[in-house]
């Protein structure tokens, strides 16, 4: 049986740096290219938020869209629009690549969300780079 789903778009905007203190300032340079700039740069990033249109659990009530986006603001848009996201206390110690970027915002959401209403989180970073997570929750992964 197919299962129903609603995704609704949200935008911000934010800087960032990808370096990692891993590595030594030429291999930086190697992996990101012109990302690691010192200077840094930004993104109009576009985040889909992907929740189920129909209660599956059976426990807990489908999540509103006056609901869904009072969370999202609170949860992503506030904290990381017009911010540099390596300021950001989940980025001190990892480098904000739009894959840790997408597990952030799940891990973000999905604590906010009745059980099992998040299906699918996904972060547009620029025209041709998009990530994505759909898993069990909450990843920790950002931890
Ligand atoms: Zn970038």
């Amino acid at each position: 049986m197919g299962r129903t789903s609603m995704t609704r778009r949200y935008r911000f905007c934010a800087a960032h740096r990808l370096h990692t203190h891993h590595l030594s300032e030429e291999e930086n340079w190697a992996v990101f290219g012109k990302c690691n700039n010192p200077n840094g740069h930004g993104h109009n990033y576009v985040v889909f938020v992907t929740v189920s249109a129909v209660d599956e659990g059976g426990s807990s009530s489908v999540v509103s869209l006056d609901e869904l986006d009072r969370i999202v603001a609170d949860r992503i848009i506030t904290r990381f629009d017009h911010h540099d996201l390596n300021l950001d206390p989940e980025f001190v110690s990892k480098t904000t690549t739009g894959e840790n970027l997408v597990l952030l915002i799940w891990d973000l959401l999905v604590t906010q969300l009745p059980a099992g209403q998040l299906r699918k989180v996904g972060v547009i970073e620029t025209r041709d780079n998009y990530f994505e997570y759909s898993g069990p929750a909450p990843v920790g992964a950002h931890s």
